[in-house]
């Protein structure tokens, strides 16, 4: 069967086509310039770029991989966790799809999703293998098994902010344009890392807690006046800081565990120090470090369709017609009605 995936959770509206393991074609469209200006996502704009991009999207994915609306087998969607405004517009136009063709329809987590995206690129997941979701809604440390079947047992989260919110809070104060992971990595690439002693919050545990970085990093800005701060030296620390927590802990939750592979995902898997950092900690563990391309790690169709190809290989029993949204949905399994499917 070919999968249609579609995705709506954010500002991102993708659609993905994936069979067997394969993705066949994707489109995206993006409201995120049309947030720019507010600094960050506002839901009623997303809500309604959604209801424009949705269609498009998921001809362009057709186009690109020669295929027809006729020629999908199964329908996938983002069900939560996300904004209900925007979740909605996919799940409503994966509603009709699925029931216009009479192929099944699938809710899936969006973090599975973006688990599942590295499929895409690497092959099948080895079992088990630690996964670390880092983006702007999302830090959580996983612990994955058969991810169409098993619970997924999540080891630890942020307690406050994101690692993604909290590049793009401090960009908003060091100057730097939104989004601001990719404008600090800018920036940093000129400035010293070790200039600025940001602090390593909660060693020891595997939750993440990222505010009092971002409270530190603005009490430094505020001891510089304007022209003079040195942006590129607080970016770099700032940078450095955040790829230090975030790989040892996933290293050392490997190794606690006896995991072999870590997974890296998410829009701040991009970041340049953190994979070069859990490279070099991988190595120095002998784990296997599998880090999908950036256009993967980013909210995006192709991943959504994974998890609804893997759940269709799996045998799940497809979702009812009347399948619900649910914005804060606790990650337990891939599939949004797990009792239904096993
Ligand atoms: P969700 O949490 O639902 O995945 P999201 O749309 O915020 O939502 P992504 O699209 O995966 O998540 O990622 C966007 C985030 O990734 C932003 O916070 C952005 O600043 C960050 N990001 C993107 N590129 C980089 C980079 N090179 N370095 C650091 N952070 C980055
Ligand atoms: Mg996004
Ligand atoms: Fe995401």
């Amino acid at each position: 069967r070919i999968v249609l995936g579609i995705e709506s959770s954010c500002d991102e509206t993708g659609a993905g086509l994936v069979r067997d393991g394969r993705l066949l074609g994707h489109g995206l469209a993006s409201s995120m310039d049309e947030h720019a200006r507010f600094g960050g996502v506002v839901p009623e704009i997303a809500a309604r770029a959604h209801v424009h991009a949705l269609r498009p999207v998921i001809q362009r994915a057709l186009d690109t991989a020669g295929l027809r609306m006729s020629d999908i087998g199964a329908v996938a969607v983002t069900t939560g966790p996300g904004l209900s405004g925007a979740l909605q517009v996919g799940v409503a136009g994966a509603k009709a799809v699925a029931y216009a063709l009479g192929v099944p329809l699938h809710g899936v987590h969006h973090l599975a999703g973006h688990v599942a995206a590295d499929t895409l690129e690497h092959g099948p997941l080895p079992d088990p293998c630690m996964v670390l979701i880092v983006s702007g809604g999302h830090t959580s440390l996983l612990l994955v098994r058969d991810l169409a079947r098993d619970p997924i047992t999540h080891l630890g989260d942020t307690l406050d902010d994101a690692a993604g919110e909290c590049f793009d809070k401090v960009a908003r104060v060091f100057g730097l344009p939104y989004p601001g992971g990719p404008a600090i990595q800018r920036a940093a690439h000129t400035g010293n890392p070790r200039a600025v002693a940001f602090p390593r919050p909660l060693p020891g545990s595997y939750d993440f807690s990222f505010s009092g970085l971002k409270t530190a990093a603005a009490r430094w800005a505020e001891g510089h006046t304007g022209r003079d701060l040195p942006v590129a030296d607080g970016a770099a620390s700032l940078q450095e800081a955040v790829a230090d927590v975030l790989t040892r802990k996933a290293v050392a939750a490997c190794v606690e565990h006896g995991v072999g592979t870590l997974i890296v995902v998410g829009g701040v898997a991009a970041n340049s120090r953190v994979r070069a950092l859990a490279e070099e900690r991988c190595r120095a563990a002998g784990i296997a470090l599998r880090v999908p391309p950036p256009g993967l790690c980013t909210d995006n169709g192709a991943m959504i369709a994974a998890v609804g190809d893997l759940l269709v290989r799996a045998g799940a029993a497809p979702a009812p017609l009347d399948l619900s949204i649910d914005p804060s949905a606790p990650l337990e399994y891939a599939a949004l009605h797990p009792a239904a499917s096993l």
